[in-house]
């Protein structure tokens, strides 16, 4: 069942997001060398919670933390932890919120210092194929037209598509139909409809494309211990182009001032 939201909600939806961006802005200011991922856990469910949100992924079926912290060669579903980033280290921080009765998903891939050339190559091709896959959700398309555009883009570069872990529908509910996957075939799949909210979500790893459940039974490792990336918006799927309800604004301002 897919849930197609009203303009009001819609609306909600963005309130949802733009908090989750502005803690991810948070997050950007404190990520460097040295900080922990639960010291990043801390400030991110302050945040939340002094602007009224609630977490979103904070005990979502049992999920023990606010963020999600994937390190290096985790693609997904990393649980924060004492250890200190290090230079040279990626991490995905993807964050969820609760706002007014409605969900916000987000996740940004951030650097530690300075990052290995390949390393940033595959970030960067990876965001730029989050835009891609972004510009296909629009109404008429199908769902296999967002993932081919982030598949071909990915794999023309060289790197693969995870295929276990996609892209969801978001509203009341953190994961709703339709999955949205990162790979698929131009014309394929649920039709898109004005009203469709998604969150698109490519994990591009730049080795192969297989994983493995850590031991923690979260976190989503690649089987070759390659890096991985993941860069998320919530958009709503429009009548042209999508709405993308998300920000990164918040993080690239601060990046942009330490850079
Ligand atoms: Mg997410
Ligand atoms: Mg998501």
């Amino acid at each position: 069942m897919i849930y197609l939201k009203t303009d009001e909600e819609i609306e909600l939806i963005r309130l949802s997001n733009q908090l989750v961006g502005r803690t991810l802005g948070e997050v950007a200011k404190a990520i460097k060398p040295g900080v922990t991922t639960l010291e990043l856990d801390k400030i991110a469910e302050t945040y939340i919670r002094d602007n009224k949100g609630v977490p979103g992924f904070l005990d979502y079926q049992g999920f023990p933390n606010t963020l999600c912290t994937s390190v290096n060669d985790n693609v997904v579903h990393g649980i924060p932890n004492d250890d200190p980033l290090k230079e040279g280290d990626v991490v995905s921080v993807d964050c969820g919120v609760l706002l007014n009765g409605f969900y916000g998903d987000c996740a940004y891939t951030f650097e530690i210092g300075e990052v290995n050339f390949d390393i940033k190559k595959l970030l960067k091709t990876t965001k730029e194929a989050l835009y891609k896959g972004i510009e296909a959700a629009r109404h008429g398309n199908r769902i296999g037209d967002i993932g081919y555009a982030i598949q071909n883009h990915c794999e023309s570069h060289g790197y693969s598509v995870v295929r276990e872990m996609v892209g969801h529908g978001i509203g009341k509910s953190l994961h709703e139909a339709p999955e949205v996957p990162n790979y698929g075939r131009r014309g394929y799949g649920t039709k898109l409809q004005q009203g469709m909210v998604i969150a698109i979500e490519p994990m591009i790893n730049l080795g192969k494309k297989e994983i493995v459940i850590g031991d923690d039974n979260w976190t989503v490792q690649t089987a070759d211990k390659g890096v991985s990336a993941h860069y998320e918006h919530t958009v709503a799927v429009g009548k042209s182009e999508a709405d993308i309800l998300s920000s990164f604004k918040f993080v690239e301002e601060v990046l942009t001032l330490q850079s």
